[in-house]
């Protein structure tokens, strides 16, 4: 049987819209053989995710997808093959469990001062355990009507620059790799395409993630077009850098983005499996 590899997707852990269950369900019907679930900043899905990959047959992967702060951006770090008892990597979550939650009350105070009030309130019935999110904000302005697409949320309210915009307070670059490390796991930058950098920022970036030792880049995603495979595979290259794959999926609305539905990486990368497998 062909390996059917998925290493980045999300849960109701963080700000995807199918539990843990419901989401290695769906990738088992799609034919994923090795899934990691990738929550935002939060473990909260992992036992779940690993009991009913174990019930379906799927080989689970550990995963995180990290927010870090880089010269002002926030950049998402993914860790594989973690282990999710590790302090410091648990630590770090409960940090950003609290800054998440600040942030979600100062954009909800935002909202209020332009006439959308009780934000947090509504979304903090519907997360429960979960960490809140932009995206939360998102779905919760789609059915109170203010929107007609998620989008529009970010182009609107929530997107740097515009009204309800709160920065986030994350940890470096290196701290969220150093906690990676600590736990065992693989840093991968994910998305290096999805942060709007010039070649010379996407350099310094990938010059100060192998610094701190990150040891892979996402070349394919859910919504990666050949263009983008090819410039991907040329950092990759040009960083040594294994190669990691994974949908991003949130939801199954979004008819592009499809558990284990990726295009073929280039065949001369080093798949982040292999990196795992060898060490
Ligand atoms: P946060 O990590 O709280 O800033 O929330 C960002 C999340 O919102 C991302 O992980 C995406 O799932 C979602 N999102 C959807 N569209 C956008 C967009 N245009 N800009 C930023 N985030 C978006
Ligand atoms: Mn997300
Ligand atoms: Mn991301
Ligand atoms: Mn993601």
């Amino acid at each position: 049987m062909t390996s059917v590899y998925d290493l980045h997707c999300h849960s109701t852990a963080s700000d995807g819209l199918l539990s843990p269950t419901e989401l290695v369900n769906r990738a088992a019907r799609q034919g994923v053989t090795h899934l990691a679930l990738t929550d935002h900043d939060t473990l909260q899905g992992q036992a779940e995710a690993q009991l009913a990959c174990q019930a379906q047959g799927i080989t689970f992967i550990p995963g995180i997808e990290l927010s870090a702060g880089w010269r002002k951006l926030c950049v998402h770090i993914v860790g594989l093959h973690i282990d999710l008892d590790n302090p410091r990597l648990r630590q770090g979550c409960q940090a950003l469990a609290i800054q998440r939650t600040e942030r979600a009350r100062l954009i909800s105070t935002k909202l209020a001062k332009i006439g959308i009030p009780d934000a947090y309130e509504s979304i903090q019935q519907h997360i429960g355990v979960s960490m809140p999110t932009r995206a939360h904000f998102a779905h919760f302005l789609l059915k109170q009507g203010h929107i007609s697409q998620l989008q529009q949320a970010f182009d609107r309210y929530l997107g740097q620059g515009k009204p309800c915009y709160v920065n986030g307070e994350w940890p470096s670059l290196n701290e969220v790799v150093t906690w990676i490390h600590d736990a065992g796991g693989i840093a991968v930058l994910a998305h290096p395409l999805r942060y709007s950098l010039s070649k010379t920022q996407t350099r310094l970036l990938l010059t100060e993630f192998t610094v701190a030792g990150g040891q892979a880049i996402e070349v394919v995603t859910g919504q990666s077009n050949h263009d983008q495979i090819q410039t991907s595979a040329q950092w990759a290259r040009r960083f040594n850098l294994a190669a990691s794959q994974g949908s991003d999926f949130h939801h199954p609305d979004n008819i592009y983005v499809e558990l284990g539905k990726l295009a073929a990486m280039p065949t001369d990368l080093k798949p982040v499996w292999l990196l795992h497998y060898n060490q």
